[in-house]
């Protein structure tokens, strides 16, 4: 056609839309876009814009289709009428069929089926603008999906196009390219490498093919970085950070400090033991009516006991502790002189009695 430009690469080795031979689109991703869908992604890759949305595990109708030991995986791509400058005709053609059944086996290796047997899981791959390259992103898109959907996978999958032109290999195709191009290979791999989507269109020798793949790996490794970073935004390191420390923090305290200061830190889920536990000495459960009783064993400490005790805590812990700890403290000499553990093993077996 006439649109054909005359070069795809100029001399300084720079692409049409300024890329060197081995650089992908800009790629922006954005998860949990879809409140409606179980799991859903927004992805853009240069011009090119798709909707992934999954939907399930759920029940597969009608049944004659569920299979009985895994789920069903059906992935449904298609390109909305106006993605395209023409206007494309609605409903599936046989290249939206082609590209649905060979995008769906590109998670074959990954979705961990075997765990929803008779369930089918739905994935669907809108293309909302097409500017080449769009099976591809919208495997990328799925992906994403699929993880937002919290299916169990063994791992991510990326997927880019090589092509060639002007005697050269070129990674992720834009769209003169693409129409113009000597050659398309789009692929798609697991993190391991393992490949799930292969297909060709145009010509290439066994050596370029090979070095294709090669190229379409690297394109893949920055995929996976972009999937990667979108998942840690959505689902939060920060966060996780924070827990860990304080879960680092609590079996610190678990470790190195005795028995009353896991009172202290573990609280309503252990509460009932702790209960049974402190027939005698708790002060903490106040409110189920043994006021009386336990406020006679606090009052049961003498002052001497009570300042031994807020001595202790000021050794350990500093000033500010003491105070607030004296019928802590209390628990915890009487936890520390051994008889807490025998009123625990009492408690355990009279649980155990129960
Ligand atoms: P991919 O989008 O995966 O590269 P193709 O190589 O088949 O798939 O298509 C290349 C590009 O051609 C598409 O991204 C889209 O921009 C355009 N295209 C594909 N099918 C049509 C169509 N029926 N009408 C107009 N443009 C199309």
């Amino acid at each position: 056609m006439s649109d054909k430009p005359e070069k795809f690469i100029d001399e300084n080795g720079l692409r049409l839309d300024g890329r060197r031979v081995d650089e992908i689109r800009p790629m922006t991703v954005e998860m949990g876009v879809l409140s409606r869908a179980d799991g859903s992604c927004y992805l853009e890759w240069g011009n090119n814009k798709v909707l992934a949305a999954v939907y399930g595990p759920r029940e597969l109708h009608p049944r004659r289709l569920q299979r009985p030991s895994e789920a069903l995986v059906r992935y449904r791509y298609n390109m909305a009428a106006f993605s395209v400058e023409d206007r494309i005709r609605p409903g599936p053609s046989r290249r939206s069929t082609e590209i649905s059944k060979v995008s769906g086996e590109a998670f074959e290796p990954v979705v961990m089926k075997q765990f929803y047997p008779g369930a089918v899981i739905d994935v669907f791959a809108e293309v909302l603008q097409a500017d080449a390259g769009t099976r591809t992103a919208a495997i990328n898109a799925a992906t994403l999906a699929l993880v937002d959907a919290g299916i169990p996978m063994k791992g991510l999958v990326a997927s880019c196009a090589v092509g060639k032109v002007d005697g050269q290999l070129v990674l992720d195709l834009n769209k003169p390219e693409d129409n113009y191009g000597d050659a398309d290979l789009p692929i798609a791999m697991t993190e391991d490498g393992e490949i799930t989507l292969l297909q060709m269109d145009g010509n290439l020798t066994a050596d370029e093919i090979t070095k294709g793949i090669e190229m379409a790996r690297k394109g893949c490794e920055q995929i996976f970085a972009i999937q990667k970073e979108a998942l840690l935004s959505k689902f939060g390191t920060a966060d996780e950070e924070e827990l860990l420390k304080e879960a680092e923090l609590q079996a610190e305290v678990a470790t190195s400090e005795d028995e009353s200061e896991d009172v202290e830190v573990i609280s309503e889920t252990v509460s009932d033991e702790i209960q049974a536990e402190d027939d005698e000495p708790e002060a903490e459960d106040d409110d189920e009516g043994e006021n009386t009783e336990l406020q006679d064993e606090e009052e049961a400490f003498t002052d001497d006991e009570v300042g031994d005790a807020s001595d202790e805590a000021e050794d350990l812990f500093g000033e500010d502790v003491s105070e607030f700890e004296i019928t802590e403290n209390a628990e915890s000499e009487d936890d520390s002189s051994s008889e807490p553990e025998g009123a625990e093993s009492d408690e355990d077996e009279g649980e155990k009695n129960e």
